[in-house]
């Protein structure tokens, strides 16, 4: 294995690169048959549209929650801790 290509793969996707019009997750092209994630607006595919498959869970879950219990605003610095990110990345580069 070539660990070089590798380590720029993970720089690159670091950047946040990636080619529009494709599914981050698969490559496959979205622009015929997409979706737009509603939680991280990225265009997924029909098959890792769903945001259980490409990483935003969490995020639909708690939408679904919060739909039904609005959020307290306690008006002191937010201490909560980012959203997760860990989204569900091809290899797209
Ligand atoms: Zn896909
Ligand atoms: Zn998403």
């Amino acid at each position: 294995m070539h660990a070089g290509a590798d380590v720029v793969d993970a720089a690159l996707k670091s950047l946040g690169l990636r080619q529009p019009g494709l599914c981050p997750t698969c490559c496959a092209s979205t622009k015929v048959l997409g979706s737009v994630c509603r939680f991280c607006r990225e265009s997924f595919c029909l098959a890792h549209a769903q945001a259980e498959v490409h990483g935003c869970g969490d995020a639909a879950h708690k939408a679904g929650r919060s739909a039904a219990r609005k959020e307290v605003s306690t008006g002191a610095p937010s201490k909560a801790p980012k959203a997760q990110q860990s989204k569900a990345r091809g290899l797209c580069l």
